[in-house]
C-alpha cells in the first residue's frame, strides 16, 4: 500500500506504526520524506509492503516539488491499495481536493484516512472530508495508534 497526502498530516508516523518501525523520519515541518520509503508489515497473518512518500503536489511543474510528485505517481503505480491521508484538525484544503482527483481518475482501490482524529467528537469534523468524493473516511491516531487495526481490515480487504 503507497500513503499519499499533503505534508505534515501524519504519512511517515502512520508509516512507522503500520510496519512498527522507526525507519521513516517523523518531522514537524513539511516535505522532509522527498522519495520513497519501503516498509513490511503484518496484519492477521497476512504480509504487506507500505510505501511511505514525500508531500504530493499532482501538478508542480519545477523543482523538488514536481520530483516529489513524481516519487509519488511511482508508489502509487506500484501500490495495490492506495491510502490517502487527511489531517482530521485541519480540515480538507485546496491541495487535497487536487490529490482527490488525481486519484479518482486512478481507479485504484483508495482509502481515504483521518489522521490526528484522537479526542474528536464523533467524527462532526470528519463530514466535510465526504466532499473529496472518495466515499467512506476512516479516523485513525497514527500517534496513539488508535483505528489502524480497521484501517489495514479495510486496506487489506480487496487484495
Ligand atoms: P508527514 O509529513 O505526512 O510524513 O507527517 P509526519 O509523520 O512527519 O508528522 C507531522 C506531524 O504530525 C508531526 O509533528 C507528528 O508528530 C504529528 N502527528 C502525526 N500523527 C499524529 C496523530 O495521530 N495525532 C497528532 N495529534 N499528531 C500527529
Ligand atoms: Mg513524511
Amino acid at each position: 500500500m503507497a500513503l499519499v497526502g499533503r505534508p505534515n498530516v501524519g504519512k511517515s508516523t502512520l508509516f512507522n506504526r503500520l510496519t512498527k518501525s522507526r525507519d521513516a523520519i517523523v518531522a514537524d515541518y513539511s516535505g522532509l520524506t522527498r522519495d520513497r520509503h519501503y516498509g513490511n508489515g503484518k496484519h492477521t497473518g497476512h504480509e504487506f509492503i507500505v510505501i511511505d512518500t514525500g508531500g504530493f503536489e499532482p501538478d508542480a511543474t519545477s523543482g523538488i516539488y514536481k520530483e516529489m510528485a513524481k516519487q509519488t505517481r511511482q508508489a502509487v503505480a506500484e501500490a495495490d491499495v492506495v491510502v490517502f491521508v487527511v489531517d482530521a484538525r485541519g480540515g480538507v484544503s485546496a491541495q487535497d481536493h487536487d490529490i482527490a482527483n488525481y486519484l479518482r481518475r486512478l481507479g485504484k482501490p483508495c482509502l481515504l484516512v483521518a489522521n490526528k482524529a484522537e479526542g474528536l467528537l464523533e467524527g462532526a469534523q470528519l463530514v466535510e472530508f465526504y466532499e473529496l468524493g472518495l466515499g467512506e473516511v476512516l479516523p485513525v491516531s497514527a500517534a496513539h495508534g488508535q483505528g489502524i487495526r480497521s484501517l489495514l481490515d479495510q486496506a487489506l480487504k480487496p487484495l
